[in-house]
């Protein structure tokens, strides 16, 4: 992955050597690889026209993490033929593709190609419209570059009453890019790539690939029905490159009646063990209408919300959401604070009345000069309750700003643009006290080992398992990045070790994703032949290296 070789692609067909091409008379010299990349260009500006190419240039993408500088093409899109096309362009010219949606991966990647050799990106965020949306089942057809922003701006415009699948990455990046990557948000429907009714995508040889009841017409009768019917290959999709993705149906969770969180601050570290059963009884067991339940600890909370207040003293601090109709919301009130007694001095819940008349109590309390640390409190519980109700906001992502507040811009925040050090490490963690303590042992160790504060969040994916989220957050220098790089890759050995495998992995780490479990990532990459023989899509994305080469 590191070195990036000459021209030639063990890859994909190989471009003609210059020596066969021209007259003995001429004098003979051996492309380079910008020499290569530019007739590529070339050729792409005459198929798809100028406005659809970049590059070749060293400076087109941006990441989280240091990277020397590069040269790459991109190539813009703007329909599935045209994706077909730049397939078949890139392999003629022995050129791998890299596709992203909004390419917005921060923390693992952003949107560089796993293999450094990979120069050509397909950038699908000008096929960007909303293609079909039934407003009776909340079922939505997009193309890859649909943002969650977009989506929610839609659903205000109709006044639809249903949530848009947020993450606290804000509105900017898509929804297909996120579901394809597994990734979850905590609205009702948090399993993004649960989501997914059907998907159309474009197969390395040119096929158009579409799911069981996925229809030929962009607007035609949405797939309802996840599986279809036959063996389920959708999945073969996800967290790979096995082709590119050129449409995708999800379903929208409803919105509900009632949305109301809940908080609860644990002051004693020895309750942690205790408190992880209590979360376990109100997801598995209560039959309260929870969503998900977020539980970090104290240095995540002040590195999210500062260290002043209460905060200070939170060695773990929960935060729950009840959705539904406002009676089932309300009677389970009772219910969380039976299942935190003993652990929590007090229970906080808010939902929008409560917040209306939190705002009016501040409003009258700083006319007196009072009431100061309020405002902190009432804007994060807005912005959580917006994000919970489908509002995508980016009240989240001064967490990656950590290092460089200076370069944090009031909005569209962008934190491999703007120069934040960024890696993710998150571990499934079954939820269950002994297993969160043996894990937040083993994140203080390691992390402290290259000089990281332990910022630990548990998040509830389903109600027997936790996805930990742990943000490495430096300066991205040529240093700080191969120190974060290496406490990473720390995390998933011993993590791994200790039986604690993450569920998604940063492109520069496929080969620890892929070492273990020999038999699945052979069939893995069985399949990745089967549909991709020559590796022309990601390659080394979700493959061993040896694959890849
Ligand atoms: C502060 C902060 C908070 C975050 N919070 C969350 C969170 O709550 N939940 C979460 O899941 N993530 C979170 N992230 C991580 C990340 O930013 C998001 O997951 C984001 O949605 C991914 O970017 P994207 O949608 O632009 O995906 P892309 O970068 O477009 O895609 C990701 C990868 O998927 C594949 N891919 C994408 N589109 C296609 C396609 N059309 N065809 C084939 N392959 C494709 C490619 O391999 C690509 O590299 C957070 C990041 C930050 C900085």
């Amino acid at each position: 992955m590191g070195e990036v070789p000459g021209p030639d692609r063990p890859h994909v067909q190989e471009v003609k050597p210059v020596s066969e091409i021209t007259s003995p008379s001429v004098s003979i010299r051996e492309p380079s690889l910008s020499d290569t990349l530019a007739r590529f260009a070339a050729a792409a500006i005459q198929t798809l026209g100028p406005d659809k190419v970049d590059g070749p240039a060293n400076d087109l993408l941006s990441d989280t993490l240091h990277r020397e500088p590069a040269d790459h093409v991109i190539l813009r899109p703007g329909s599935t033929a045209d994706v077909q096309a730049a397939l078949e362009l890139a392999r003629s010219h022995g050129q791998s593709v890299h596709p992203y949606s909004t390419g917005r991966n921060w923390g693992y990647g952003t949107s560089y190609p796993a293999d450094d050799r990979t120069r050509v990106l397909l950038d699908l965020s000008g096929m960007n419209r909303i293609l079909a949306f039934d407003a009776t089942l909340g079922i939505v057809t997009v193309e890859p570059g649909v943002r969650q922003g977009d989506l929610a701006a839609f659903l205000a415009d109709r006044g639809a009453p249903f949530i848009t699948p947020t993450t606290g990455a804000g509105p900017s990046p898509s929804l297909i890019g996120n579901a394809l990557e597994r990734g979850y948000g905590l609205t009702p429907i948090g399993d993004h790539f649960g989501a997914i009714m059907g998907i159309e995508a474009v197969l390395a040889d040119g096929t158009v690939y579409r799911s069981p009841f996925m229809p030929e017409a962009p607007d035609g009768p949405q797939p309802v029905y996840k599986y279809g019917t036959g063996p389920y290959i959708d999945g073969v999709f996800s967290q790979a490159g096995n082709a590119v993705v050129t449409r995708m149906t999800l379903r929208l969770a409803p919105k509900p009646q009632r949305i109301e969180t809940f908080y609860f601050i644990v002051r004693d570290d020895a309750h942690l063990e205790a408190c992880i059963d209590a979360i376990r009884y109100m997801l598995l067991e209560s039959g309260m209408p929870i969503s998900g339940i977020n539980f970090v600890n104290g240095s995540r909370m002040q590195a999210q919300v500062g260290g002043n207040g209460t905060m200070s003293v939170a060695k773990w601090f929960g935060t729950g959401v009840l959705f539904g109709d406002k009676e089932m919301v309300k009677a389970s009130r009772a219910c969380v604070r039976r299942a935190l007694k003993g652990l929590v001095r007090r229970v906080f819940f808010l939902n929008e009345d409560r917040l209306a008349l939190a705002r009016k109590a501040y409003g009258v309390l700083r006319k007196t000069g009072r009431g100061a640390a309020l405002e902190p409190f009432l804007v994060n519980s807005e912005n959580l309750l917006g994000i919970l109700g489908g509002q995508p906001s980016e009240f989240g992502m001064p967490l990656a700003y950590a290092k460089n507040p200076g370069g944090m811009p009031d909005k569209g925040l962008d934190p491999a643009r703007d120069g934040c050090g960024l890696l993710w490490y998150v571990p499934i963690v079954p939820m269950r006290g002994e297993d969160a303590r043996r894990y937040a042992n083993m994140v203080g160790r390691i992390c402290g080992k290259y000089g990281f504060d332990d910022m630990i969040t548990f998040s509830s994916l389903s109600p027997t398992a936790f996805d930990s989220t742990v943000p490495l957050i430096f300066d991205p220098t040529k240093e700080g990045s191969a120190n974060a790089m290496a406490c990473l890759r720390d995390l998933i050995e011993e993590g791994r070790r200790e039986g604690f495998h993450p569920y998604r992995y940063h492109g520069r780490t496929m080969d620890l994703a892929t070492a273990c479990q020999p038999t699945f990532w052979d069939t893995a990459a069985r399949v990745k032949s089967a549909l991709d023989p020559d590796h022309l899509i990601s390659p080394g994305r979700y493959t061993a290296p040896n694959d890849a080469a």
